[in-house]
């Protein structure tokens, strides 16, 4: 069932509709938030399945998400039928994974290679940097990591930054040191880290015309949403999959093939990662017959939500000015609301989430809550476990990164690879069986004399024969083990082995996870415990096994391998498997999980996961100078810019209704601090939003104002005189969530100075 091209161009307006028809030339299509450019990109898809002009074969769409490829191909499939699934809609990390996977050979890779995640690096990079001798208090495993990544993001290989590293710069030094060695340890674990997926397959496709030839033949349509936030890696990725000039397919008999790109310079959030706007600001002197289209209609909020949108970006400079308008009139007002604290603003936002339910049928699967940073969902969570109200946590709450899933799925890993040293090491004393960090470093240095994996120094410390030898031959002795470590370790290497036999036979994924559970005595060491936190951790490995039969069950065929690939892929981005708390709450599961698929969750996530999404409710919370936008970023000027256009992204996923909180004390690490509003709560239009609380108890204690509920025109905001402070002023403590002292912005009286009002600061404009 293919759609009638006719029909798929009916819901389009004008300038939407030559997008999708577009032919013949690269094309750029550039909006403001929620004009239609993905809608237009799923559209323009099916238009070329529908039209003929593409079999489902030659595309290929890359999203920022797990979640949105699934929700594309799915709309897609929706648009043209079943045809669709056989379409590649995926994130840059899975394209290139399963080109990798594909294409290992060639890219010199051996097909079982592990995917390290960000966490995996860092332990990696903190064994070599300790084995370097470097002082990791004063360069810290973390800055290299982060400068590594940079610098593949930049396709920088170690040795070209050998040849730029400034020698006279300490750091400098070390990083080419362990950014060297770094790679020779992924080689040898048979292992790449994220940013590996990427600048592999662009060395793979630069090195081997012939692969590049073949994946230029087969993707005649390249399409990418987000376009924004790409890095120079990803952006020389998309130019040699298209070929043409400047790629190494320029004198290739194949064409270029057709590139269409979207998106949105205000909306680029990841600078972090290397992302530039250069991407997109010049993407037509990259290609210079390149056609740009601008959509200007936004068909997701009220106008009230719009305009305080375009009040908050329009404080930015230097960006192109964008004139989006909506047809849907001005809808409800952006309420905002003042808490006393982080627990205060939680719990106020689940009662005004029963509010929306009883008063105007929303459910909860309508409302989405965005906080900056990942610790803000603490207090959410606690307060919606509290009211029982269904929630998820998407993104970041690192269900992956928790210790226990990390040793099962280290366990696995160690099974599947036997040369994945990361993981080996990770798991060989977990639980403690005797093997200390003086065994480990037998086992190291073993390796490292013989040039063997961690993984063949544990199988000859049980005296196994290296693969490929006699049965009778004798491995090289371990230096400087016990007889007792030995031992140990003979049982470690045992216990691996049987898994991979069982691995082997063809058993399941659940199978061998049971099974390395057992028999390694980490469940049992667990189940043991009386410690409360070791209860929850054994659900959370139910939790995992629950996932990988669901694995199982969906991916008969699927291999161990195939089950790691997915969980490292998961486990970056965005998705989590659903959360059991709503189970747990109702007296019956299944009586639970019916209503969770009619009302469903609440969802709670960061502003970067909320990218490219929407809602009919939306909460923008911790509305604090310091919170959001960040502390790190109030003193740099680029930094405040992203921060911003990360407060516009945030605003403009709402569809109706748009909450706008803040807590006037926020605690961090212990400590309560005194937090400001932020500077975004200033531009938004006061005729657009209300305030169903306007200050604090403690601004109106404190500036004797009428306290409660007061608004503006009581003239009650008790912050406007100043907060008074005395001393038992909060503890100054520059943890993450304090705000940044002498900003600039602000006039100050106390140790934490005078807040002034948003009022305060508009009459200051204003004179
Ligand atoms: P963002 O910048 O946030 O990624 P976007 O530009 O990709 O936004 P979409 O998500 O494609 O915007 O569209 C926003 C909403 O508007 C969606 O619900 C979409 O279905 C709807 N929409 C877009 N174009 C039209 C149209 N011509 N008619 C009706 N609804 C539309
Ligand atoms: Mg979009």
């Amino acid at each position: 069932t293919v759609a009638d091209p006719a029909e798929l161009l009916a819901g389009l307006n004008p300038a939407q509709e030559q997008a999708v028809t577009h032919a013949g030339s690269p094309l750029l299509i550039i909006a403001g938030a929620g004009s239609g450019k993905t809608r237009v990109l799923t559209h323009r898809i099916a238009y070329l399945l529908a039209t003929g002009r593409a079999r489902p074969g030659e595309i290929l769409a890359i999203t920022f998400t797990n979640k949105a490829a699934a929700e594309m191909r799915e709309r897609v499939a929706g648009l043209v039928g079943p045809a669709g699934e056989r379409m590649w809609v995926s994130t840059f990390h899975s394209a290139c994974v399963r080109i990798l996977r594909r294409e290992h050979d060639a890219a010199g890779l051996r097909s079982t290679f592990s995917i390290y995640d960000a966490a995996d690096s860092t332990r990696l990079i903190t064994l070599i940097v300790r084995e370097l001798g470097i002082d990791p208090k004063r360069f810290t495993p973390k800055t290299f990591a982060a400068r590594i990544s940079d610098l593949k993001n930049e396709l920088i290989t170690p040795a070209e930054f050998a040849e730029r590293a400034v020698t006279s710069n300490p750091f400098e030094r070390h990083l080419t040191e362990v950014y060297s060695a770094y790679a020779r340890r992924l080689v040898a674990a048979n292992a790449l880290d994220f940013d590996d997926l990427i600048m592999r397959t662009v060395q793979l496709l630069q090195a081997k015309p012939a692969v590049a030839e073949m994946y230029r033949r087969r993707f005649r349509h390249v399409l990418v949403d987000e376009y924004q936030d790409t890095n120079h890696a990803q952006y020389v990725l998309v130019r040699e999959l298209v070929g043409g000039p400047g790629t190494s397919g320029a004198d290739s008999p194949v064409p270029p093939g057709e590139l269409t790109v979207v998106g949105d310079s205000d909306q680029s959030i990841y600078a972090f990662r290397g992302a530039t706007i250069r991407n997109i600001e010049e993407f037509e002197q990259d290609y210079p017959s390149a056609r740009t289209i601008l959509l200007e209609q936004n068909y997701r909020s009220t106008q009230n939500i719009l305009s305080a949108a375009n009040a908050v970006i329009a404080r930015n400079t230097g960006r192109r000015e964008k004139n989006l308008w909506t047809a849907s009139g001005d809808g409800p007002k952006i309420i905002g609301y003042v808490a006393d604290s982080e627990h205060d603003e939680a719990r106020w936002i689940s009662s005004e989430i029963d509010r929306l339910a009883d008063e105007c049928g929303i459910r909860p699967r309508d409302v989405a809550i965005f906080y900056r940073t990942n610790a803000q969902s603490r207090a959410l969570e606690e307060a919606f476990v509290r009211s029982g109200q269904p929630y998820k946590v998407v993104g970041g709450t690192r269900f992956y990164e928790r210790r226990e899933v990390k040793d099962a799925i280290a366990y696995l890993r160690a099974v599947d690879n036997p040369d994945d040293d990361v993981s080996i090491r990770r798991v060989l004393n977990v639980p403690k069986r005797g093997l200390g960090d003086k065994a480990e470093a037998a086992l190291a240095e073993h390796a490292a004399r013989y040039a063997v994996s961690f993984g063949t120094a544990v199988a000859d410390a049980a005296g196994a024969p290296r693969p490929g030898e006699d049965e009778g031959a004798e491995p090289p002795a371990v230096v400087g083990l016990t007889t007792r470590a030995t031992r140990q370790v003979t049982g470690f290497h045992e216990l691996l082995t049987s898994l991979r036999h069982s691995r082997d036979a063809g058993d399941g994924v659940a199978d061998i996870l049971d099974a390395a559970l057992d028999a390694s005595g980490y469940l049992a060491e667990l189940r043991a415990s009386d410690d409360p936190q070791d209860a929850s951790r054994v659900e959370n490995l139910a939790e995992l096994h629950a996932v990988a039969s669901d694995f199982q069950a969906a991916n008969p065929d699927g291999t161990l391998a195939d089950f790691l690939e997915r969980v490292s892929l998961v486990a970056d981005s965005d998705q989590l498997p659903p959360s059991a708390d709503v189970a747990d709450q109702a007296e019956n599961r299944e009586q639970a999980e019916v209503q969770a698929r009619e009302q469903g969750q609440v969802t709670l996530m960061t502003v970067h996961t909320a990218k490219g999404l929407e809602f009919p409710v939306v909460f923008v919370t911790g509305l604090e100078d310091g919170t959001f936008p960040h502390a790190r970023s109030l003193a740099d000027e680029t930094e405040l810019a992203e921060e911003r256009r990360l407060a516009y992204v945030a605003v403009t996923r709402a569809r109706e209704r748009l909450y706008l909180t803040r807590a006037a004390v926020r605690s961090a690490w212990g400590t309560a601090t005194a937090m400001p509003p932020s500077r975004f709560l200033d531009d938004v239009p006061e005729d657009t939003i209300e305030w169903k609380r306007i200050a604090s108890s403690m601004d109106a204690l404190r500036g004797g104002g009428t306290g409660w509920g007061a608004s503006w025109d009581e003239g009650g905001f008790g912050a406007r005189r100043g907060y008074g402070r005395s001393s038992e002023a909060t503890p100054d403590d520059d943890g993450d969530f304090a705000p940044a002292i002498g900003s600039g912005r602000r006039t100050r009286t106390g140790k934490l100075g005078r807040v002034e009002t948003p009022k305060d600061r508009a009459e200051a404009r204003r004179a």
